[in-house]
């Protein structure tokens, strides 16, 4: 440990350390494997997902082995969780060494931009999850990542086709914004990024979840190649879906971006181990299948911390 750690992360280390071996009696496996990760930085994580509380998050980082989250924000709730950008600052306030802000607004309001700038003043660090039923051309979304861009920052979208989705239009219209605003990180997330890492996308009628083997060629290898301000966000059911339904495609894909690829997980879960969430952690389940992939420890410490903090930064 070394002597210039603040008390407060050698504290929390204990704690976690402490956790860790309770849990190892209770079930091995998922104590071995998040002991192994080492420094792990949730880039995926919404305070209140299923009415969790505070506690119950820290809680869930304690016993995952997470030391610090991107909290995110929907103010909307129109895509199922209903987050204040003030409730994630009020956690942010008792829990500043772990928790890292972001703000979303709804940008159908007139006055979206106006908020996104009291939310930097206030220490916010990005926007996120934007996630509104508006498509992805739609010059109100264009205003959000033109003012990322010109705060610095780093912005999660949730990307997913068809008539009921969010930001719409992914193939037609990402890289027109990568190429106009250099500077934001613009991470990707959800069902329509993920079905783009093959070159066969199914129609989002059809299917939003592809399973199966990928073609190679798929718009994201280029793209990811392209633009290293472009991010992809492993999280949830859709990332792990997809990262999981072609494994030898998986290894090669990680290994091409090795900067690009930022551990998340959007567990509701209470206690890394699936409570309140049919006994399922989405970040035990992602650290098992990164440990599982990449052999490198020095990429793992990319995915699991150093690349969401070059994302956090610029
Ligand atoms: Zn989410
Ligand atoms: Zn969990």
């Amino acid at each position: 440990m070394s002597p210039s750690m603040s008390p407060s992360r050698r504290g929390f280390l204990c704690a976690s350390l402490n956790l860790t071996a309770g849990m190892m009696l209770a079930k091995g496996s998922v104590a071995d494997e998040t002991k192994k990760t080492g420094p792990l930085l949730d880039c995926h994580l919404h305070v209140n997902h299923f009415d969790r509380s505070i506690e119950d998050t820290i809680r869930h980082m304690d016993a995952t082995g997470t030391s610090q989250a991107f909290i995110l924000p929907l103010e909307t709730g129109e895509g199922g969780v209903l987050l204040r950008s003030e409730t994630v600052l009020h956690a942010f306030h008792q829990h500043k060494d772990r928790l890292i802000p972001f703000c979303q607004t709804d940008i159908r309001q007139t006055d979206a931009v106006q908020k996104i700038k009291a939310y930097h003043l206030l220490g916010c660090r990005g926007v996120g999850e934007q996630k509104e039923h508006v498509p992805l051309n739609d010059k109100r979304v264009e205003a959000v990542i033109a003012i990322c861009n010109e705060l610095n920052w780093p912005i999660t979208m949730h990307f997913q086709d068809g008539a009921n989705g969010f930001n719409q239009g992914l193939a037609e219209h990402l890289e027109t914004y990568l190429t106009r605003y250099p500077q934001v990180r613009i991470i990707g997330h959800a069902q329509t990024w993920w079905a783009n890492i093959s070159a066969d996308v199914p129609d989002a009628a059809k299917s939003l979840y592809p399973k199966g083997s990928v073609k190679p060629g798929g718009l994201l290898d280029r793209l990811m190649s392209e633009y290293p301000n472009l991010y992809a966000d492993m999280s949830a059911g859709s990332g792990y879906g997809a990262l999981t339904r072609d494994e030898e495609f998986t290894a090669g894909f990680l290994e091409r971006h090795p900067k690009q690829f930022l551990f998340g997980s959007d567990c509701p879960c209470r206690d890394g181990l699936g409570e309140n969430f049919k006994g399922t952690c989405y970040s035990t389940q992602l650290q098992t299948l990164i440990h599982k992939l990449v052999s490198d420890p020095k990429r793992r410490e990319d995915i699991f911390f150093n690349n969401a903090m070059t994302a956090l930064n610029g």
